[in-house]
């Protein structure tokens, strides 16, 4: 027997119209390139959120098309990140920080009809541009008129009438779509229905998630380029939260200025920004009102403790660790202390807080290992396997990719963690960054993170060397602090307490900086390759 309730699609759709008539007057922040800040409302957005879906139809896009944005955090990208589905369209980031040739590759294989570019991104484009076939450039924030076949963002939109309301589309119909930016094998294209997007936007408003409510005001530093952004300009849309985009400039100062004069309540990033901002407020201490940010997120890589309990002890700021992946829209898995250790102990907590969390509903998860699932008992290893309505199920375009899904419908992350009784994950490694030393795996993330809450150490690496005896062996690959020194021999004595011996470096190498991917996060891949002759006994 069917229930008797209304088929209603959930839809981007359903939240642009949520957002335009019950939030109008909530504030839309941005700062610009040139650091002027623009300030507008939700009335306004919705507006021209309607006419980009207009002029798009007007330039021949039809639904299901992609139209690609090449674009930092702006109320324009964010015009689009609707606009675009509004009209059918299938809103394409494009990450920034790739290479000229990776980006013709995703845009090639996206099969992108129209992009549009951000104006002091357009020399980067133009390294892109010979190798595709992209029809309609679009540039945003243009001061006149481009030359040649281009459009400017703003004529574009003048020229045209808002986009009224339409029947809504399917709920799988396909809004947007992202690249892995994996440090193996070409890009993959992961493709999101509208469904899958709504359903992750009611989680990440959850307490459980990352909480937001129309009285916040959030600030994604996680670029819009990334993961939709964690999802934060669709929950902050539903909600009715003020949105504060930084733009380009994301330096520590330009941050903390922002949350400081917009009283921002939440903000978002990986943990290399955040980095940046601590030791800022560390050398300025009481410099900076920050007392309405109650929640920064930190995810996209593992947080050391010794940093979440920085903010919190010498700040007064919460941190809450958060997992996820490009596969699951992102959120998955979120770190707030259970209810049985609110009372436990600050150093159980902080601990627990710096494992990777526990899931959202909706977010299954499970991890195997060469003997079949492993017990939830906090300390047998696995790769996580995830599923849910925001997990992809298919890589776009590509069918080599089977191995990455179970024949029983989970995905493969790739993530190796332990799993313990409260289903707290805490990831270990990456299958592919695991250090196996006589036949032991050892958790290059743990040692990292637990480096990296040595006074003198700033940054730490840690990555497999080759080894006669034992196969590899780790060797961290540390940054100092300005001034700071210390030997290898201290480093090994502030590990040895927490670790097995046979975990502990055999090598230490000091420096400058560490290699990053495009998402800020550690290259191990380039580490890797740098120190490929390293031999250790
Ligand atoms: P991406 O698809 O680029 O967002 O990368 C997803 C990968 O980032 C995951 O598979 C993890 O390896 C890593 N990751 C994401 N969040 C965390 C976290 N909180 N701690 C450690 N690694 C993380």
């Amino acid at each position: 027997m069917h229930g008797l309730m209304m088929d209603f699609p959930l839809t981007l759709a359903a939240i642009f119209r949520h957002a335009e008539r019950v939030f109008p007057r909530r504030a839309i922040v941005t700062r610009r390139a040139d650091r002027s800040i623009h300030r507008h409302t939700y009335a306004d957005f919705a507006g021209r959120a309607r006419r980009l879906a207009s002029a798009l139809q007007n330039l021949g896009i039809r639904p299901g098309d992609r139209v690609a944005t090449l674009g930092w955090n702006h109320y324009q990208h964010l015009e689009a990140y609707f606009g675009i589905p509004l009209m059918g369209g299938v809103l394409h980031t494009l990450n920034l920080r790739l290479h000229p040739d990776e980006l013709a590759f995703i845009v090639n294989d996206a099969d992108d009809k129209a992009v549009l570019v951000d104006r002091t991104l357009l020399s980067l484009w133009e390294k892109v541009a010979p190798k595709t076939r992209v029809r309609h450039v679009i540039v945003v924030g243009a001061d006149g008129e481009p030359e040649k076949n281009r459009r400017e963002y703003e004529s574009l939109l003048r020229d045209r009438e808002p986009l009224g309301d339409r029947p809504d589309p399917d709920e799988r119909a396909a809004a947007a779509m992202c690249y892995t930016t994996g440090t193996t094998g070409k890009p993959k294209g992961v493709l999101y229905s509208h469904r899958a997007l709504v359903l992750h936007t009611f989680a990440i408003s959850l307490s459980s998630g990352i909480g937001i409510a129309e009285h916040d005001v959030v600030m994604p530093v996680v670029p819009m380029f990334h993961a939709n952004a964690w999802g934060l300009p669709y929950a902050a849309a539903m909600q009715g939260a003020a949105l504060v985009l930084p733009g380009p400039h994301l330096d520590p100062a330009s941050l903390v200025d922002l949350v400081e004069r917009e009283r921002v309540t939440i903000t978002a990033g990986v943990p290399t920004i955040w980095m940046g901002v601590l030791q800022l407020l560390d050398e300025n201490p009481g410099a900076h009102d920050l007392t309405a940010l109650r929640a920064m997120l930190v995810g996209g890589s593992a947080i050391p403790q010794a940093m979440i309990e920085a903010f919190e002890k010498r700040h007064g700021l919460r941190v809450v660790h958060a997992w996820g992946m490009t596969e699951t829209t992102p959120f998955g898995i979120a770190s707030h202390v259970p209810h049985d250790l609110k009372d436990a102990p600050d150093e159980v907590k902080y601990r627990q807080k710096a494992k990777q969390g526990r899931p959202s509903p909706f977010v299954e998860i499970r991890a195997r290992n060469e003997n079949g699932l492993i017990p939830w008992d906090g300390t047998t290893m696995g790769e996580l396997e995830v599923r849910g309505p925001w997990v992809a199920s298919a890589y776009y375009n590509r069918d080599d990719c089977g191995d990455r899904f179970t024949g029983d419908g989970w995905f493969k992350t790739g993530d190796i963690v332990t799993i313990d009784e409260r289903a707290t994950m805490s990831i270990q490694d990456r299958s592919k960054d695991l250090i196996k030393s006589g036949g032991e795996w050892i958790s290059s993330v743990a040692l990292e993170s637990a480096l990296m809450g040595h006074p003198a150490v700033a940054e730490a690496a840690v990555i497999p060397v080759a080894s006669l005896k034992w196969t590899e062996r780790p060797l961290a690959a540390v940054v100092l602090k300005s001034g700071a020194s210390v030997s290898p021999d201290d480093l090994r004595a502030f590990l040895a307490p927490h670790f097995p011996k046979f975990w502990l470096p055999d090598a230490f190498e000091f420096i400058d900086a560490i290699p990053r991917t495009s998402a800020g996060k550690f290259q191990k891949s380039a580490l890797r390759s740098r120190f490929k002759d390293y031999q250790v006994a």
